[in-house]
């Protein structure tokens, strides 16, 4: 029998295709959100969660929404926002805001048919205590606590054992990622000039948390091997691939502006500013576990740990070491 979810339930899972469907009988499209005045409610309710998926909270909570309609609406919206900005840490944050709000209701969920419903549409097994081995490594291939490593998971027949706990947080997972491979849209490019005031409040807020997280980009914190690359790029010394990959994830991550990374680069004998703007933008805009600054293991694996001191001894990340310092600097 099919499922028939109500708005209420869209709300709390509103990446399911079903809630494509509701828009469209309502009549709503990006055109008509854009030429009519009315809806700016739906662009001011994707603001505000884009804002909400940048606060720092301890403990996570999400709330029903007052009306359904306009919450599944922002979803939609905030995508089409964060995708304008083309900032991976937004996108990082946005992916992170919607799994974590989707595990929330997960966990109330007293609808085993919906459940089980969300599973299937995630391309998930659900409710065996076992996942086919393949299938795990997939889905837990971005977590990072010890447990979900597979030499410390039990293994049967092909399957991997899993509890209740962690196969909703593998379900988070999912989602997470899912979003983030969606993400940035392939937009017309009037969408985000008809957007304008909306997609410059996102960058605003977008921004406030990157300063909020690393304040303002200070070079002083740098760690050496992200000083080195900068040198040389500032003085148009040639830089290999992974380089120029680790020393743009870092300054982006940091809150470097795009037209500044472009600028570092723009003294080397063969700059062509069409190409560099390509290459960053396309590095930027790849989301959060796309494209990231790579750990000092991988920096070492390409040769561009360069110049390690003492503080390096305490991290195993660029941008740990460069928070650290910033902390430290603050005292
Ligand atoms: S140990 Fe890490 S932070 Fe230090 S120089 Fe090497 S890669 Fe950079």
């Amino acid at each position: 029998m099919r499922l028939q979810l109500g708005l209420q339930e869209l709300a709390h899972y509103p990446f399911l295709k079903e809630t494509q469907k509701i828009i469209a009988d309502r009549g709503l499209s990006i055109l008509s959100i854009t030429q009519n005045r009315e809806s700016r409610i739906y662009l001011e309710a994707a603001v505000n969660r884009i804002r909400e998926a940048t606060q720092i909270r301890d403990t996570q909570r999400y709330s029903e929404a007052e009306d359904a309609f306009l919450d599944i609406v922002s979803y939609g919206l905030a995508r089409i926002l964060i995708s304008c900005i083309k900032n991976r840490t937004g996108i990082g944050l946005l992916a992170r805001f919607e799994a974590d709000r989707a595990l929330y209701f997960v966990q109330l969920e007293q609808n085993s048919n919906l459940r089980n419903h969300l599973f299937r549409e995630l391309g998930m097994p659900s409710g065996g205590g076992s996942i086919p081995f393949i299938k795990y490594v997939e889905l837990s291939s971005t977590l990072r606590e010890e447990r979900f490593r597979l030499v410390n998971r039990d293994l049967w027949n092909g399957m991997v054992l899993v509890s209740h706990d962690d196969e909703v947080i593998l379900l988070r997972e999912r989602i997470r990622t899912l979003l983030i491979d969606q993400l940035p849209l392939d937009l017309p490019k009037t969408v985000c000039s008809d957007l304008e005031p909306y997609v410059k409040d996102v960058e605003n807020i977008i921004g406030e948390r990157i300063t909020l997280e690393y304040g303002d980009v200070d070079e002083a914190g740098f760690p050496p091997c992200i000083r080195a690359l900068y040198d040389a790029a500032g003085e148009g010394r040639p830089i290999s691939h992974s380089g120029r990959f680790a020393l743009t994830t870092f300054l982006h991550t940091i809150g470097m502006e795009t037209t500044g990374i472009i600028s570092l680069f723009s003294g080397g004998s063969g700059f062509d500013l069409e190409m560099t703007s390509y290459q960053v933008n396309h590095i930027i805009s790849q989301g959060d576990e796309g494209y990231t600054t790579p750990s000092c293991a991988t920096m070492r694996t390409h040769g561009i740990c360069i110049g390690k001191n003492k503080s390096c001894e305490q991290v195993n990340h660029p941008l740990s070491y460069y928070r650290r310092k910033k902390k430290s600097s603050k005292k």
